[in-house]
């Protein structure tokens, strides 16, 4: 997905954007990259670094020397390269995107039609963040270019512009699928993907961009330049994965939309077990949630190698990825021997992690195992926010069932995607039975979405419904 921060301050920015931007690790793994402007100089500074082997800070720290300036936007990107920089007829700017273009081929090509070329194929590929600039100035000003990009972008997109007027533009998806979030102190302003970089740094949450809302940021305040749209589709993914759990969205924070939602489906299970435990780190708040719920001690009973692993970190490439959720999760046989063990999980995507780690709850002498998941079974691909772990919907150990079951993977989906159906136990039943689960429950949508505590209208469930705006 990726995190961006920005900050414009009346004194230089450089440390708050330093660990700001730091604070979004946990959105992506592939690129970092921090832009500052120098009123004084005239002159953008910029670097970007691969952060496939290592964290955002450890690449940095070493050349804070060359950020000077009142104004800096920094990103962790989980696509390409960024910040891009841009001399145009609106002046030079600096950019980054949270992105996911759909039609990415569809634009590159009405783009080159027009005589524009792009020139960051760094990674190979087209950079989209060039793509959104190249949209953004063909409108006779930021406005009407964001808008531009607003148009026709399929997908999302949330973006922050530092200007050479010291000025930041803050402007949130159209369909306000993934957030910005503006914070204030004395002096400074800040927008960010992750209102968890805040509150060490003494920015208090000044409002939550709408839909579509575009704003200007200078040390003064914050002036609105586009008024947000009446629909919302805010991905509900990020409150059971992507989210740290001391942010929030809308106002509704990460940790008690986890608990709550744990709190609700321990209330109402029939299950007999002896504790409840979370998987490290999304499944603890659920986790925390539903041992009050049902009245059960939380035991910790798997604990995450927090020293070396201290992030969600997801590489691309599955073996890595099996590799790295086996090295950073420790069982304990202590606490597992003899017992009826519940783990709460945010979500099964393609189901090897989990199958891996039920076969060593069982190898350390756990008695049952049962399994609780935070939302609906992911049925379809996200389209919308670069959901990397599923690209295709093949990858989704529901469809791969499906196409078992159906003899054609795409049959039937809304059956089983609803809860209590016959397909929907059928398939549930199946996994469980596949991982040699004592049992196996996913939270209803309704649940998840009562957790969240907006209107159903406003946030995207695509991934369980299959629902649509479009
Ligand atoms: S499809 Fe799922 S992951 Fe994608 S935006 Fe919607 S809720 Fe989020």
């Amino acid at each position: 997905m990726g995190g961006f921060f920005g900050t414009v301050a009346k004194a230089s920015c450089v440390t708050d954007l330093f660990y700001g931007t730091d604070y979004n690790s946990h959105l992506g793994t592939k690129r970092g990259g921090l832009a500052t402007y120098d009123a004084e100089e005239g002159m953008f500074a910029r670097s970007i670094h691969n952060l496939e082997s290592t964290y955002f800070r450890t690449k940095f720290e070493d050349e804070l020397d060359k950020f000077k300036g009142n104004a800096g936007i920094g990103i962790i990107s989980d696509t390409d390269p960024q910040p891009i920089i841009i001399n145009s007829h609106l002046g030079r700017f600096a950019i980054v995107t949270v992105a996911k273009i759909v039609n990415l081929e569809e634009i590159e090509a009405e783009l080159l039609s027009k005589n524009m070329h792009f020139a960051e194929l760094s990674s190979g590929n087209t950079n989209q963040t060039e793509l959104i600039s190249l949209l953004i100035i063909q409108g006779r000003n930021f406005v009407e270019g964001i808008e531009n990009v607003f148009r026709r972008v399929k997908g999302s997109c949330s973006m922050l512009l530092l200007s050479e007027d010291g000025s930041i533009i803050a402007a949130r998806d159209k369909w306000g699928r993934t957030p910005i979030v503006i914070g204030r102190k004395d002096g400074a302003y800040a927008a960010t993907s992750e209102s968890s970089s805040f509150p060490n740094l003494d920015y208090e949450i000044d409002r939550y961009l709408g839909p579509g809302e575009i704003v200007r940021m200078t040390a003064d305040g914050v002036e609105q330049l586009r008024k947000p749209e009446e629909k919302m589709q805010i991905c509900s993914f990020l409150w059971v994965y992507y989210g740290f759990p001391t942010s929030c969205y809308e106002g509704r924070n990460v940790e008690e939309v986890r608990f709550t939602s744990g709190l609700k489906m321990g209330q109402k299970d029939a299950s007999q077990v002896d504790c409840a435990c979370g998987i490290p780190d999304s499944g603890v708040g659920m986790a925390l949630g539903y041992a009050e719920g049902k009245g059960v001690p939380y035991h910790r009973a798997i604990s995450k190698y927090t020293p070396t692993w201290p992030r969600s970190f997801t590489p691309s490439k599955q073996e890595m990825r099996s590799l790295v959720a086996k090295m950073k999760l420790i069982p304990n046989r202590a606490m597992l021997k003899d017992k009826r063990v519940l783990f709460c999980d945010d979500s099964i995507v393609r189901g090897t992690q989990l199958r891996d780690n039920v076969k060593v709850l069982y190898e350390y002498g756990a008695k049952e195992v049962h399994i609780r998941i935070a939302c609906p079974p992911l049925i379809y691909a996200c389209p919308f926010v670069g959901f990397t772990a599923s690209k295709s919907p093949l990858e989704l150990i529901t469809r791969r069932i499906i196409a078992e079951l159906e003899g054609d993977p795409d049959k039937n989906l809304e059956k089983y995607a609803t809860t209590g159906s016959p397909e929907y136990e059928k398939m549930v039943s199946i996994i469980a039975e596949r991982f040699g689960l004592t049992s196996l429950k996913f939270n209803t949508l309704e649940t998840l979405v009562e957790a969240i505590g907006l209107p159903k209208c406003k946030v995207c469930t695509h991934c369980f419904d299959g629902s649509s705006c479009f």
